[in-house]
């Protein structure tokens, strides 16, 4: 008997204990070689006093045994603490989120029968990074940060991940036509990565097509690498159309530690009635088996699951007009059915899968480098809620030096000044472009004295971006007209 593999398990909030009890009886029936250690995490702790909704020992537990098998927690709505799945996602660096959807017709039905996707989610960056900042009254920006690095990761993971799992195609969805440096960078790096694995088809969609084909014709997808929350509203789609939300697991994948878990919440109107669905969370914790090594348990625990699907066992939300059981009587079933393989669905076989632990391993070509980066003017945000776009306009082009000067006034990225419309609505916040003539680059200290004059002249500015040029070409979204 191998030696048992301590796991951090964490019960949660509304459904999540019932559901993990089932999980865990499951694994335990199963044979898995784990030793759970379980913390307290979500609304209790947060109730607690603990503002983040965990506890330092619960941290302790998870750096120690690197493996959290986690049950849904309640976020507390309209303030209180921040996502406590994305604060842990980012503080164990668990950088790919890897979501994958099956479809299991005709027992439990589907209009894509041969549906069999696998979404890798970027997981720590984009919208997630949580920079958020209100400057005006009328303006709130969040920051959509996408780094070379981080897009690299996860886009190589998503290659490694095809490789091997024998699938044969990687798609990226962006939106690089509009973010065109954010969603390019991460476009970019994706061709990039697609040349060093030729065995594999690669492919781009702009996302909003690519989520319209992927609703109507999914059998056409094989693995998707996505941004942050372009692949958190896609996995929730693909999860829903290859039969329900309630079936999919999830694993979080970090270089040190991993976390696995149900795509679905604490679903609070079910909890405490014994009749929740525990599938997504089984999922969650047959890649945990996976993970650790554990093949023969996670086959026969998904094999035996499969079965129990094809003997029509349900619980309530995948039975609908169908009899259905409860949530510990559909463990005891899968539970009965450990040894057996499905007999129409196709079964699974995680053994000898020795080979197949994913990794995204460092850049084997060199990282872009940068050779000259000259600052060439600023963007310098104002809050002014009394005058017009003209008024403005004027009034701020006065400031300018030949050293810098006034290129245009924007509001929500419209041009307003010079030569704005009249029917352009205007908020109280305006960006004013200023660059150096000629294409010559600016000192700081320009942009520091062009500071002084704005403040000297009674404005109020909210918010500076340097604009730079690197190897001569400019690094910012140009404005329009330009
Ligand atoms: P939800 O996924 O909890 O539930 C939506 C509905 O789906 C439920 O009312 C229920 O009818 C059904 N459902 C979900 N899981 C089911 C299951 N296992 N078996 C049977 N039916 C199931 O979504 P929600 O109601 O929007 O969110 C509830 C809480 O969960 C919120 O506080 C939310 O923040 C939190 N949440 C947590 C996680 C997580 O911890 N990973 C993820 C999503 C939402």
């Amino acid at each position: 008997m191998a030696a048992k593999r301590p796991i951090t398990v964490a019960k949660g909030d509304g459904i999540g204990p019932e559901i993990m009890d089932a999980t865990l009886h499951i694994l335990f029936e199963a044979g898995a070689a784990i030793e759970p250690e379980f913390i307290e995490i979500g609304e209790k702790v947060y109730l607690a006093g603990h503002s983040a909704g965990i506890t330092e020992e619960a941290w302790e537990s998870l750096r120690r045994t690197k493996v959290f098998l986690k049950a849904p927690i309640t976020t507390p709505q309209g303030g209180g603490y921040k996502s406590l799945n994305v604060t842990t996602r980012k503080t164990l660096g668990l950088y790919a989120n890897v979501r994958p959807a099956v479809s299991y017709h005709p027992f439990i039905p589907s209009k894509h029968p041969n549906m069999n996707v696998v979404i890798v989610r970027e997981n720590e960056e984009d919208l997630y990074a949580g920079i958020e900042y209100q400057q005006t009254p009328d303006v709130v920006q969040a920051i959509k940060l996408i780094s070379r690095p981080g897009s690299e990761r996860i886009i190589r993971y998503a290659f490694e991940y095809a490789r091997t799992y024998g699938r044969k195609k990687v798609t990226c969805f962006t939106k690089d036509n509009i973010m065109k440096l954010s969603d390019g960078l991460f476009h970019r790096v994706f061709d990039e990565i697609a040349a060093e694995y030729p065995d594999i088809e690669a492919e781009h969609w702009i996302v909003d097509i690519g989520m319209a084909k992927m609703a109507d014709t999914p059998e056409q997808f094989d693995v998707i690498v996505m941004p942050n929350l372009y692949g958190d509203i896609a996995s929730d789609i693909v999860a829903q159309i290859a039969g329900s939300v309630g079936l999919a697991g999830s694993a979080n994948i970090g270089e040190q530690c991993a976390m696995f878990e149900a795509i679905h919440g604490s679903a609070p109107r079910r909890a405490g009635q014994g009749i929740a669905n525990p599938s997504g969370l089984l999922h969650g914790a047959i890649m945990m088996l996976v993970h650790i090594g554990q093949y023969d348990v996670a086959t026969r625990v998904h094999n035996a699951w499969l079965r129990t699907i094809e003997d029509g066992i349900f619980t309530y939300d995948i039975a609908k007009d169908r009899p259905s059981v409860g949530t510990m009587e559909f463990a005891r079933a899968v539970v009965e059915r450990l040894g057996k393989k499905p007999e129409q669905l196709q079964p699974v076989d995680y053994t000898g899968a020795e080979k197949r632990e994913v990794r995204a391993e460092a850049p084997a070509r060199p990282v872009e480098v940068v050779s000259s980066r000259e600052l060439v003017g600023v963007d310098v945000f104002l809050y002014n809620a009394e005058l017009s776009a003209a008024d403005l306009g004027a009034k701020v082009e006065a400031l300018g030096t030949d050293e810098l000067s006034l290129v245009m006034v924007d509001n929500r990225g419209v041009k307003v000044y010079p030569d704005g419309f009249p029917e352009t609505f205007c908020s109280d916040q305006w960006r004013c472009r200023f660059e150096a003539p000629d294409g010559r680059s600016v000192t700081p200290g320009a942009v520091r004295d062009l500071l002084s004059r704005i403040e000297d002249a009674g404005f109020e500015w909210v918010k500076v971006e340097n604009l730079y040029r690197f190897d001569g070409k400019p690094v910012y979204s140009l404005g329009q007209g330009q």
